[in-house]
Parts: C-alpha cells; structure tokens; sequence
C-alpha cells in the first residue's frame, strides 16, 4: 500500500530528527505536490491506521496540504502555474521545467510543549 509506505517514511524521519522528543509530537504537517499522486484522504487512512497500531502516536493530528503544480517558461523567465496538467504557458510555449508540484514534504512539526516546560 503506497499510503501507508509513505506514513512509515514521515515517522521514521521525525524518529531520526528527533530521537529524544518525537514522542512528543501532537502535529505533523504536511506538503505534497499534485504531481506527487497523493490522495489527502488516503494518506488520513493510511496515518489513522498506523496510529492506531502505535499507540505512542495516537495523539498525533495530521495536515496535508496539496501544492499547484508550478512550471518556468524560458521564454517569458517566469513562472506560471500548471492548470488541469496543461504545461503551456499564458505566451503559448511548453514548458516541461517543473519548479513545483513533485514534492513531498513535512512542512511543520509541533510539540507538546508542557512536556518541556
Ligand atoms: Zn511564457
């Protein structure tokens, strides 16, 4: 299951950058690109299902936040957002540079704080 592939990945990266505190963790948000085939409601399944298998993480919340797909036109020297995986710019030029869109990311991490007060 891709979903839950990628779950494991998000844990066992915080549980890497953050041996002594990850347990800690009350949010984890996250940033995927439309490029990236992630279904928002997959991946909440998917995390629901392994918090409910680790129970040190039941009290942890997810975000996921989808990411336009943004492309740079050599032409114009801009960038333009990608609409319904048209990669065309406003001036009429392809464009396969992809500058945004492939990504998937943790964009935030928040901690418990009364447990380091
Ligand atoms: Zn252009």
């Amino acid at each position: 299951m891709h979903e839950l592939s990628i779950v494991k990945d998000i844990f066992q990266t915080l549980e890497d950058a953050y041996p002594d505190t990850y347990k800690d963790i009350v949010k984890i948000e996250i940033q995927a690109g439309l490029l990236s085939n992630i279904q928002p409601i997959l991946i909440q399944n998917a995390f629901e299902a392994y918090v409910e298998e680790f129970k040190e993480y039941q009290d942890v919340e997810l975000e996921v936040t989808i990411l336009p797909i943004i492309a740079y036109c050599k032409s114009c020297n801009k960038n333009f957002e990608v609409q319904l995986h048209r990669f065309v710019c406003e001036c009429g030029n392809p464009s396969d540079k992809i500058i945004q869109g492939e990504e998937l990311k943790i964009s935030k991490v928040t901690f418990n704080k009364k447990n380091h007060e």
